[in-house]
């Protein structure tokens, strides 16, 4: 079965992983998304290692490797690398992208190399990375199996940080396409939502200046905050326009 541009297979079930789902096939093989989406984050700094930690050996050692939030790990990204828990993915990339108009965030994590940058447009011809498998990954397959530990763990999220199965994505049963924004709160709305996503070593203070920027830009309707807007149109000329609404949306006007 062909995920995420190669042939791999299922090890690690969403019903079984709960955030995420991993799929596993030849190491270093080239990774895409069916679909386009922007590059949001980019963590690309570890080096893949030959080995992978057994399950069983992790789990008898956790406790002298777990050193308050962080990981003293072990193999995979270099043995005396001190991890903390935002980069147990090892070499991630973070891409948001839209499925009906509904923001998503898909995270590939556990790369070998990373072959985009933030900002980056992608689209299903593109090379995000390869797979690969930089930190903490675990295995309890034989050392022989091409498959042992390396694998693309791929965890969808939406706007409110729920986690979604992302087997169709993977597939390609389900295309997602990315909205060009207006530009100044597009990145805003970024840099929020990867807090809020991340949620482990950013500050306080940092989340508070992202809430005060993001409401001074805020239009003044009373009684209702307004998390988000979206440039659907732009009126080049004055005239009577149809437009088709989905349930539940709402529309405001920006003069
Ligand atoms: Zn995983």
């Amino acid at each position: 079965m062909i995920y995420l541009g190669s042939e791999r297979i299922v090890t690690n079930s969403f019903q079984n992983h709960k955030t995420a789902e991993d799929y596993a096939g030849n190491h270093q093989s080239i990774i895409k998304m069916n679909g386009t989406g922007k590059v949001v984050k980019v963590i690309n700094r570890f080096e893949s290692h030959e080995d992978s930690i057994p399950y069983t050996d992790f789990i008898h050692n956790k406790d002298n490797w777990k050193k308050g939030d962080y990981y003293n790990c072990i193999s995979i990204t270099g043995k005396q690398l001190l991890m903390d828990d935002s980069e147990l993915g090892g070499n991630q990339v973070w891409i948001k992208t839209y499925q009906d108009h509904k923001k998503l965030i898909f995270l590939f994590a556990h790369l070998d190399s990373v072959a985009v940058k933030k900002g980056d447009i992608v689209d299903s011809n593109t090379e995000i990375g390869k797979q690969g498998n930089t930190g903490l990954v675990l295995s309890n397959k034989s050392k022989k199996d091409v498959t042992y530990g390396s694998h693309v763990h791929l965890q969808v999220t939406d706007q409110s940080g729920n986690y979604i199965d992302p087997r169709a994505f993977a597939t390609g049963e389900i295309q997602t396409t990315y909205l060009e924004q207006e530009s100044g709160l597009d990145e805003k709305e970024n840099a929020s939502l990867i807090d809020e996503t991340l949620a482990v070593q950013d500050s306080n203070e940092n989340q508070d200046t992202i809430l005060e920027k993001t409401s001074d830009n805020t239009p003044s309707i009373p009684n209702e905050k307004v998390q988000e807007k979206e440039l659907i149109f732009t009126c080049e000329k004055e005239d009577y326009y149809y437009i088709k609404l989905y349930e539940g949306e709402k529309l405001y006007l920006e003069k």
